[in-house]
């Protein structure tokens, strides 16, 4: 399906936010932070997980993403048996964590997706675990063009571990709300997905959905193991986080850690919205930097399986984000300046992506992977003004960021676009804002700056709301 700028940056976000939640949460897993307790990507835990490291809940995601990225239907048949397949393969990696239901089935079922659904019937006692729901996000991102097939394949994914009219709901909501905030930019397809469900589901849902509007405290939501309870406290995370802007999905997510218990999946699951609806501009580099995990991925990784799965297995005009070398030919790429400010900075176009004398690229435009050992971190950004980047002033300004930290660290750092024209300069101006000098040295620096002036405005002010 064929999707607009900020469309394709929500795409992106899904897993990635989903693996930012689950690592931030999977430090916390069965505790309940205090109000003094700052959350971060701490490690530990049930695994014991590395800092930034994902656990079970985004795993299962990628597994389902993986089949989905190939353009198959993973709803049904061959699709969905090849789901069932990867699910069955990362079981056989021995994974650190993984739910208690989940695992019986997984432990005995045949290969096929009919005989994963008959283990998961035959079990007995409770089977309405979040172990479904925190793996959903990737089937709202692989159905943008069809929501019927969307709520068909979440029921039917849902079904091969967990036999349960509830976690089937449950699914069927989110995955739907993922969907309708790539395509619309709101949370509206929460409470729209219920117009899906039989009318007795409908209204029980509508009930716990004002339930977690209205609670003053997740506590409330404690048995978050059980699906209903982890579905209400990251909707309570996501409708009581106060942010009107892209720094929502960072309030939601620590809510959603701070809800206690279950954290990593709470927090995941939260995440999987959270990123739908403000995309993977909106996710810090500073998470992104650290966030890693099972099959050895990281964060550009999430971004390509989400693009991939969103667009049915197919690449960009320019052959990303699968290609190693995006091709810039025919673009002024070899432009190179260093920052009024700081020697250790410099700015130009995609040439710098292979300079040999830094120690860490950050990139603002589409290119693969950076063809030397040094750190690379990538900005979600258009060339062009905010119709095409849903969160301009926050990019800029994190970038920025990350070049002060990436210094903070010792590293020579290139900032870099295609041509060096408008997206490096206007992140050179933030960084200037940053240190607390002239913004406007960077155009004397680079001679040939030309930036929109969206981004120049956006790197220049807002200066009141700096702070550490
Ligand atoms: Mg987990």
């Amino acid at each position: 399906m064929r999707l607009t700028a900020v469309q394709n940056d929500r795409a992106a976000g899904v897993l990635l936010a989903t693996a930012v939640g689950d690592a931030l949460g999977a430090g916390y897993e069965f505790t309940h932070p205090t109000p003094e307790t700052r959350i971060d990507m701490i490690g530990g835990g049930l695994g014991p997980f590395a800092p930034g490291e994902w656990t079970d809940d985004t795993s299962m995601a990628l597994a389902i993403a993986e089949i989905a990225a190939t353009g198959a239907d993973i709803g049904r048949g061959a699709g969905l048996d090849a789901v069932a397949t990867q699910f069955r393969h990362w079981y056989a990696t021995d994974p650190k964590d993984i739910g208690n239901q989940t695992r019986s089935v997984l432990s005995a079922a045949g290969p096929s997706a009919a005989s994963m659904q008959a283990r998961a019937r035959s079990l007995s006692g409770r089977k309405g675990g979040n172990g479904s729901l925190m793996r959903t996000a990737p089937v709202g991102l692989a159905h943008l063009d069809d929501a019927g097939k969307c709520l068909a394949s979440a029921h039917e994914i849902s079904s091969l571990t967990h036999d349960d009219d509830q976690a089937s709901e449950a699914c069927r909501i989110w995955s739907f709300g993922i969907r309708h905030a790539v395509l619309h930019g709101t949370f509206d397809g929460v409470r729209l997905a219920l117009d899906h469900l039989p009318r007795a589901a409908a209204a029980r849902w509508a009930a716990l959905l004002d339930e977690a509007e209205t609670a003053a405290t997740a506590r409330v939501f404690g048995n978050n193991g059980w699906v209903v309870h982890a579905l209400q406290a990251a909707w309570w995370a996501i409708t009581h986080a106060r942010a009107g802007g892209p720094e929502h999905l960072q309030e939601a997510l620590e809510l959603a850690v701070r809800a206690g218990h279950d954290t990593d999946t709470v927090a995941a699951i939260t995440g999987g919205l959270l990123g739908a609806r403000w995309g993977a501009s909106a996710v810090p580099a500073r998470w992104r930097r650290m966030v890693h995990g099972w099959p050895g991925y990281r964060a550009r990784d999430l971004v390509r399986l989400g693009l991939h799965t969103a667009w049915g297995g197919s690449d960009d005009g320019r052959g990303w984000p699968a290609t190693p070398v995006v091709d810039y030919a025919g673009y002024r790429t070899d432009r190179r300046a260093t920052h009024p400010h700081d020697a250790g900075v410099l700015l130009g176009g995609a040439d710098l992506l292979r300079a040999p004398d830094v120690d860490a690229v950050v990139s603002l435009c589409r290119v693969g992977p950076a063809p030397h050992a040094g750190e690379h971190v990538e900005f979600w950004m258009a060339d062009a003004d905010h119709r095409r980047n849903q969160n301009l002033a926050f990019v800029i300004d994190d970038a920025a960021r990350t070049v002060r930290a990436l210094r903070a660290e010792g590293k020579m750092v290139a900032v870099h676009c295609v041509e060096g024209e408008s997206r490096t300069p206007a992140v050179a101006a933030r960084y200037a804002v940053l240190l607390g000098r002239d913004p406007h040295d960077v155009l004397q620096a680079m001679p040939w700056a030309a930036p929109q002036p969206a981004l120049w405005v956006a790197a220049t002010t807002g200066a009141g709301r700096l702070v550490g």
